[in-house]
């Protein structure tokens, strides 16, 4: 018996005890069938291996502008400017990616505002035969049906950004020209759609919608009817570390986060944050990395220069020149290791192998090091368990899985994504 174990956690569920196991994942009903401190240990070791294994670039992200349509009150750009990719950037990225299978999301600032580099990617990856998943973010401005069938051709997944009905998203998402920026997001939904792509949709939690949050999600839900959906209550913070001035904080979160998550469970919607975390409890597949970032991602801003953060590279952080292979392999192994399963400040915490240490840009500003936490985050990230483990002990933990299951129209999870995901625990 090891009741006195560090990874073994009591919750009180309707009166009733139960044992969470952070290694294991199982739910326990007595203390004595923790496993033994070696199996403890030897799960430990294995979690720690898989997590610094190379498994090379799995995600490329190309921030093909910077440049915008609009001005989100929100947005980590909106101090960055860094113009446009070229496309010699874009071949040497897609020929550091190589032949996959990897995923690539084209980002910006709106990507959409040069489609001509959009085409330029979807001729590249085509002609190379390479196993790449392609994906494309925009806030939605005009687009050539043209372009949009090329982009179905390509099974690419669009994602639109859109916060709610009209008034909730117009209120943040402003164009700069002054237009209806929800009106434009919406045809473009619609065009993409119409074209033949798998379309989502990504919404974005701040203090103007967390109040809204549930009747906003059942609203885009029944208007747009998506092939699924993104739920980001986590800002980033700004250039130089500046927290978002619209981050929204409290027990409001974990409320509009759990009661979408209810309301997509029911009508089998697959809802990308949240499904990283539902997926690994339900499945007992642990998450060792919440990102691609600690190891397997290369991002490319204009200029020539890479990174594997996103909000890192765009900001200015721990970026190197494109050209530099060894500069990159070795950025790459810097972060490869990140994950709580290697940080002395996560063995204790419940959902050490669930949270894959959520996003190290936030943890790197709020404390300093890459190895670091978010706090607000962490005690999130640990209410979500709570709420899984109740729900498992009332209902099952095929509660938890939407109906139909994880997969139906979303968009390929992105091996990136998946780090340690792809094996349970008992295998
Ligand atoms: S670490 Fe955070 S900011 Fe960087 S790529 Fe991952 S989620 Fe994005
Ligand atoms: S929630 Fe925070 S403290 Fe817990 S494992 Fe994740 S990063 Fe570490």
């Amino acid at each position: 018996m090891s009741s006195g174990s560090s990874f073994l956690h009591t919750y009180d569920v309707k009166g009733e005890k139960v044992y969470f196991h952070s290694l294991t994942l199982e739910l326990y009903r007595s203390p004595a069938q923790c496993p033994s401190p070696e199996r403890e240990q030897e799960l430990l070791a294995s979690y720690r291996r898989k997590a610094g294994e190379n498994s090379g670039i799995i995600m490329g992200c190309m921030f093909l502008t910077t440049r915008c349509a609009r001005r989100c009150g929100y947005c980590f750009l909106q101090d960055v400017q860094r113009g446009d990719m070229s496309t010699a950037e874009i071949d040497a990225g897609l020929e550091l990616i190589g032949s996959g299978p990897a995923d690539l999301l084209l980002y910006g600032g709106e990507p959409f505002l040069r489609p001509d580099l959009i085409l330029h990617v979807i001729r590249r990856v085509r002609n190379s035969g390479a196993e790449i998943n392609l994906s494309a973010a925009t806030g939605g401005v005009p687009v050539d049906p043209p372009l949009a069938g090329e982009l179905a051709s390509a099974d690419a997944f669009i994602i639109v950004s859109i916060d709610g009905p009209p008034a909730v998203h117009n209120s943040v998402r402003h164009l700069i020209n002054g237009e209806n920026s929800f009106e434009m997001a919406e045809e473009a939904f619609h065009l993409f759609r119409n074209a033949g792509c798998r379309v989502g949709i990504s919404v974005t939690l701040t203090e103007e919608n967390i109040e809204t949050a549930r009747e906003d999600f059942l609203w885009l839900l029944d208007h747009f009817e998506p092939d699924d959906m993104g739920l980001n209550p986590w800002l980033h913070p700004l250039k130089g570390g500046r927290v978002n001035p619209m981050q929204t904080t409290g027990p409001g979160i974990l409320e509009a986060v759990v009661s979408c998550m209810e309301t997509a469970i029911d009508r089998g919607m697959y809802i990308e944050q949240l499904a990283r975390r539902v997926r690994p409890f339900a499945c007992r597949t642990p998450r060792l990395k919440d990102c691609a970032s600690a190891g397997g991602r290369l991002v490319q801003v204009p200029g020539g220069t890479a990174g594997t953060c996103d909000c890192m590279t765009v900001c200015g952080d721990h970026g190197v020149n494109l050209e530099d292979t060894g500069d990159l392999k070795g950025l790459l192994s810097r972060f490869r290791d990140l994950s709580p399963v290697n940080f002395p400040d996560c063995i204790t915490c419940p959902v050490l192998s669930l949270c894959g240490g959520g996003c190290r840009y936030d943890a790197y500003h709020a404390s300093g090091v890459l190895s670091g936490s978010r706090t607000e985050r962490c005690s999130f990230e640990r209410e979500f368990l709570r709420w899984m483990i109740e729900r498992s002990v009332a209902r099952g933990r095929a509660s938890l899985i939407p109906a139909g299951g994880f997969d139906t129209c979303a968009m390929p999870m992105p091996v990136g994504t998946m780090i340690g995901e792809e094996q349970s625990v008992d295998s």
